[in-house]
């Protein structure tokens, strides 16, 4: 069977032939694009991670790359640093990614939730379920920016449903009965292997995906994973159209 004709049954596939779906959809995207260049590797320092990861809610990663810089620049980059700021002067640094005074207060919770637990170290230790459940009980960390705390900073085999993931899958054929970020969570949970360095990557090969091709409006001419799209192949010349 090849994975096109796995594709026109996509929705009549059993968790094991999803979870060889979802790793040939990583297999080309990590062979069409240089997954290097993402912000987050493995090499990246955890309060960096934590910050863009509060930074980036509702801007561009440029952005927030500006923000960052700002707050390196200024020797702010670190939990005690941002935990002793003022809101003002914090919100002027982190201007460039937007709602200034808010993220000021989301950074100052975040640290203070680390300084409580004697350090950002200490902090990413907790087990997992305790790790998670601190961050969503701190102002402004929802259930996406506590997965990518625990996957990038943690390091923990975390899945990341972001939007970017539910619209790519979705067009592939795939995905949980009812959309929400906890049940496409457990969707990815069941199907793809608890491995740090696969989980990362895979984030990464979507995101940068979906930014380059499959966009709102996707270029499917272009795109690797089209033999396998149902939405592609009913979007291409000849066909009766997208499907919904
Ligand atoms: S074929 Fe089109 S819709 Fe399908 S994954 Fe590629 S860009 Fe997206």
């Amino acid at each position: 069977v090849t994975v096109a004709e796995t594709a026109l049954a996509a929705d009549q596939m059993a968790p094991e032939e999803e979870r060889s779906f979802l790793l040939e959809t990583f297999r080309r995207l990590r062979e069409r694009y240089d997954l290097d260049r993402w912000h987050w590797q493995a090499s990246t320092p955890a309060v960096d991670v934590c910050v863009g990861a509060v930074l980036v809610q509702h801007t561009a990663w440029t952005n927030v790359e500006k923000a960052v810089a700002n707050l390196r620049a200024a020797g702010a980059l670190s939990i005690e640093a941002m935990a002793g700021m003022d809101d003002e002067t914090l919100a002027a640094l982190v201007r460039p990614a937007g709602f200034p005074l808010t993220k000021a207060r989301r950074l100052k919770a975040f640290a203070s939730l680390a300084l409580r637990h004697g350090g950002l170290d200490l902090l990413l230790g907790l087990p997992t379920p305790e790790l998670r459940a601190a961050l969503l009980s701190t102002e402004g960390i929802g259930p996406e920016t506590a997965d990518v705390v625990l996957l990038y900073a943690a390091r923990r085999p975390a899945n990341v449903p972001d939007a970017y993931t539910q619209r790519l899958l979705r067009r592939l054929g795939l995905g949980p009965a009812r959309d929400g970020y906890a049940a496409w969570a457990a969707w990815l949970a069941n199907r793809l292997p608890p491995d740090l360095g696969l989980l990362q990557r895979f984030h990464a090969g979507v995101v940068v995906h979906c930014k380059e091709t499959c966009r709102a409006r996707p270029r499917c001419a272009a795109c690797p994973l089209l033999d396998m799209c149902a939405f592609g192949r009913a979007s291409a010349p000849g066909s009766k159209g997208p499907i919904s």
